[in-house]
């Protein structure tokens, strides 16, 4: 593996982590934010598990239970 690829995983599995907190934090009824825009961020069901939003869209994840 290069050390290109391996700061990639450490990257997107530091991002799985802060993911998983905020959706924590949401189910818990505590106000997350957009990092893009600033507006609340909304939890709701989805499929897959949960979907994470904000009313403009910059922020629209996925998250598997
Ligand atoms: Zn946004």
């Amino acid at each position: 593996m290069n050390d290109k690829l391996k700061d990639w995983n450490r990257q997107r599995s530091q991002q799985f982590r802060e993911h998983q907190q905020m959706l924590k934090r949401l189910l818990k009824g505590q106000a997350q934010f957009c990092p893009t825009c600033r507006q609340a961020l909304q939890v709701s069901a989805h499929q897959q598990g949960f979907q994470i939003r904000c009313a403009k869209g910059c922020t629209d994840l996925v998250l598997e239970r």
